[in-house]
């Protein structure tokens, strides 16, 4: 007979790890979760820094958790290790390498199309977040610069001179954690941090005072050259300086194509329409988590969004 699940969730991130536990301690039988990468969490495991103080309070959002899965401030390890547990804990079918190129409802029951397999189920969830495309600056990066202009950490050395671009949080705190072994540049094209949280505006004046990094406000880049393998950043106030390393943390963009395939509208700003239970216009379709939010949003916003997707569901 072929299988029909009551519930696929696509992503496994905090919203989609939360919302298999949410699901299975509502009595939700059936439960398939489906992850595009080798393990859960993704962005946790690809853009926080090893040992980050991962905030509890994430850009002023709202910091107590709703649901079953609680969550405290802690390290990186600490919520991979907390998310590992979650995922052992209860009876879920999870299929990772498993990347779902769209949802389409036919009839009652939603098809969740991958490369090689249709799953089907009775609901579904989108929790596939925004960082699997991060924002790129709008000049071109020359190819013969791709292996040194970088998105994360993952191949950052020490010794080096680093320019980190962004105002957010994630530049922030990259900034601050290259500055103890490289030099470090950070431009950021405001004035001032209008969104960062209290540690880390206290922590960046603290570091530029001390002059351990070199702090650019209200600074553009233009362009970036190749000049001997090395990498020019052009300013737009004209200044021109070599870098050893680019690294953008300008954050992620919606993933429009897998919505529009999944027919879920969105608005002018490309954000998925959603109600107060998160529910797309497509009856059982949710969208929860990053997605969802206008500015990015936080591991408890996440969690969240589950327990009022699940609670809807379930009083369905
Ligand atoms: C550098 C950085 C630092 C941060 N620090 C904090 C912090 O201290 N505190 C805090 O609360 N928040 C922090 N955040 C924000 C937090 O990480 C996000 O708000 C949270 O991860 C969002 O969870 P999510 O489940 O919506 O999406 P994600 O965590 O992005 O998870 C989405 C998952 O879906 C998978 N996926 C994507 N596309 C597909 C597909 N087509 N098919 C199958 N799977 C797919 C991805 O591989 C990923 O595992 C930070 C973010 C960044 C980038």
């Amino acid at each position: 007979m072929e299988n029909i699940y009551d519930l696929v969730i696509i992503g496994g991130g905090p919203c989609g790890l939360a919302s298999v536990v949410e699901a299975k301690v509502a009595g939700i039988k059936s439960v398939l979760l489906l992850e595009k990468g080798t393990n859960h969490s993704q962005t946790i495991r690809t853009f926080y820094k090893d040992n980050k103080r991962v905030d509890k309070e994430y850009k002023g959002l709202e910091s107590q958790t709703k649901g079953r899965v609680k969550f405290e401030t802690g390290t990186k390890e600490d919520v991979l290790n907390y998310f590992d547990s979650l995922l052992d804990s209860e009876n879920i079918d999870a299929f990772f390498n498993t990347e779902v190129e769209k949802v389409i409802k036919n009839g009652d029951i939603f098809e969740i199309y991958t490369s090689n397999k249709i799953y089907k189920s009775k609901f579904a969830i989108i929790a596939i977040g925004r960082m699997g495309k991060p924002n790129k600056p709008s000049y071109k990066i020359p190819p013969s610069l791709n292996g040194i202009v970088n998105f994360n950490l993952d191949k950052c050395g020490n010794n080096e001179r680093i320019l980190v671009v962004g105002g957010g949080n994630s530049a922030v705190e990259y900034a601050i954690s290259l500055s103890r072994t490289n030099t470090v540049t950070l431009s950021y094209r405001k004035m001032e941090f209008t969104r960062l949280n209290d540690i880390n505006l206290k922590d960046i004046k603290y570091e530029e005072k001390y002059g351990n990094l070199i702090l650019r406000l209200g600074t553009d880049v233009e362009s970036l050259e190749n000049e001997e393998g090395k990498i020019l950043a052009k300013f737009k106030d004209g200044r021109e300086f070599i870098y050893d390393r680019v690294i953008y943390a300008i954050g992620g963009s919606t993933p429009v194509e897998f919505l529009k395939n999944s027919n879920v509208e969105i608005d002018d700003k490309g954000v998925p329409i959603v109600d107060e239970y998160c529910q797309t216009k497509i009856k059982g379709l949710y969208i929860g988590g990053d997605l969802i939010t206008r500015s990015g949003g936080s591991i408890v916003f996440a969690l969240n969004h589950s327990n009022t997707i699940i609670n809807h569901i379930v009083n369905k």
